[in-house]
C-alpha cells in the first residue's frame, strides 16, 4: 500500500512490511481455530541419562496448518503470546502431555515448556494442581521448563507461583541456560531442580570457549547439587565430551528426534518388559 507520492525508500520497504504484517495477522486468526480443529499436536523427545537410559521426554508443540503445512513453534508461539491464545494453548499442552505420560507403563518423566505469558495472566499453580488431579499423573513425574524471561517481568510473582507449583512436588528446570542476561542471579532467587545447557554451547563443543563454558556449568551444577542436562547433542564426539565432563543427562538428535509418542513405544515400555527395553543406545566410553 505504498503512497503514490512516496519517496524511493518508503516504496521499497513498504510492500514487504505490509506482506509480513498481513501474514502475521492471518496466522493469528488461523491459530484461533487450531485447537478446536485438532491441528495442534505434541511430539516427544527423549531425555537420557549419560549411560543411555531414557529417563523421560520433553513435550514439544507442533502446528499442522491446513494449507501451509508445519509451522515451527519459533514462528507461532510468539504470535500466540501476543494474545490470550497462549494461555489456552499452554493449558492444552500441559493437559495433553500429563494425560499421555500418565498412561505410560514406565514411570518416566514428562517435561512441558511454559511461556512467560502463562505466569502473567494465567492462574498457573491452580491449573497445574487441577491437571495433576484430573490426569492422575504423579507430581514427581512432571517437570516444567522455564526460561529466565519468565523471571524478568515480575520476579516476585513468578517466584511465588513457582514456589506453589514446586510445593505440589513438580520439578522446575531452567531451559536455555547461559543465553540470557543474568542466569546466575536467577539461580540464587529460585531453587531450580535442573539446568538445561543451551544447545548453542553444545553445538560448539570443540571450540575452547564453549567447552570451558560447559565445564563451568557442570561444575556449577555439582556445587549446587543440581542435575545438568545438555540440549542439542547430535554427535558421538559431543557425547564423549559430555561423558568425560560428567554431565548428568543428554537430549538431542543423537538420542532421538522429537516424534509422535507412538514411535517411542518401546521406551515407554510395556508393563512386562520394562527392564530390557529402556536402553536407547550402547553406553559410549569417553
Ligand atoms: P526448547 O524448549 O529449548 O526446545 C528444544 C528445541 O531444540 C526444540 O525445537 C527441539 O526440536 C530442538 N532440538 C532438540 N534436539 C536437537 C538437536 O540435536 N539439534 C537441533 N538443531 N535441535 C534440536 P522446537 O521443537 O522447534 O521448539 C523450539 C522452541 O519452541 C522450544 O525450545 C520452546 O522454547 C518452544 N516451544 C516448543 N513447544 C512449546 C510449548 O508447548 N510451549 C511453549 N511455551 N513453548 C514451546
Ligand atoms: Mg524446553
Ligand atoms: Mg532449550
Ligand atoms: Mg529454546
Amino acid at each position: 500500500r505504498a503512497k503514490a507520492d512516496g519517496r524511493g525508500t518508503a516504496r521499497f520497504f513498504e510492500p514487504q512490511m505490509d506482506k509480513w504484517l498481513r501474514e502475521r495477522r492471518a496466522l493469528q486468526r488461523d491459530l484461533q481455530a487450531a485447537i478446536s480443529q485438532q491441528q495442534l499436536s505434541i511430539v516427544y523427545q527423549p531425555q537420557a541419562d549419560i549411560g543411555g537410559d531414557v529417563i523421560g521426554f520433553e513435550a514439544l508443540l507442533r502446528w499442522n496448518h491446513p494449507t501451509r503445512g508445519n509451522i515451527p513453534p519459533s514462528v507461532f508461539i510468539p504470535i500466540a503470546e501476543e494474545s490470550s491464545l497462549m494461555i489456552e494453548i499452554g493449558e492444552w499442552v500441559l493437559r495433553e502431555a500429563c494425560r499421555e505420560a500418565a498412561a505410560w507403563p514406565r514411570k518416566l518423566s514428562v517435561a512441558v515448556n511454559l511461556s512467560p505469558v502463562q505466569f502473567k495472566h494465567g492462574d498457573l499453580d491452580r491449573l497445574v494442581k487441577s491437571v495433576l488431579i484430573e490426569t492422575g499423573l504423579e507430581p514427581e513425574r512432571l517437570e516444567l521448563e522455564i526460561t529466565e524471561s519468565v523471571l524478568i517481568d515480575d520476579l516476585e510473582r513468578a517466584i511465588s507461583t513457582l514456589g506453589h507449583v514446586k510445593a505440589l512436588g513438580v520439578r522446575i528446570a531452567m531451559d536455555d541456560f547461559g543465553t540470557g542476561y543474568s542466569s546466575l542471579s536467577y539461580l540464587q532467587s529460585f531453587p531450580f531442580d535442573k539446568i538445561k545447557i543451551d544447545q548453542s554451547f553444545v553445538r560448539n563443543i570443540g571450540l575452547s570457549q564453549s567447552s570451558a563454558i560447559i565445564r563451568a556449568v557442570i561444575g556449577l551444577g555439582r556445587g549446587l547439587d543440581l542435575p545438568i542436562i545438555a540440549e542439542g547433542v547430535e554427535s558421538t564426539d559431543q557425547l564423549a565430551f559430555l561423558t568425560r565432563e560428567s554431565c548428568d543427562q543428554v537430549q538431542g538428535y543423537l538420542v532421538g528426534r522429537p516424534r509422535p509418542i507412538s514411535d517411542y513405544a518401546k521406551y515407554v515400555g510395556r508393563a512386562e518388559d520394562v527392564e530390557q527395553l529402556a536402553r536407547v543406545r550402547p553406553a559410549i566410553s569417553a
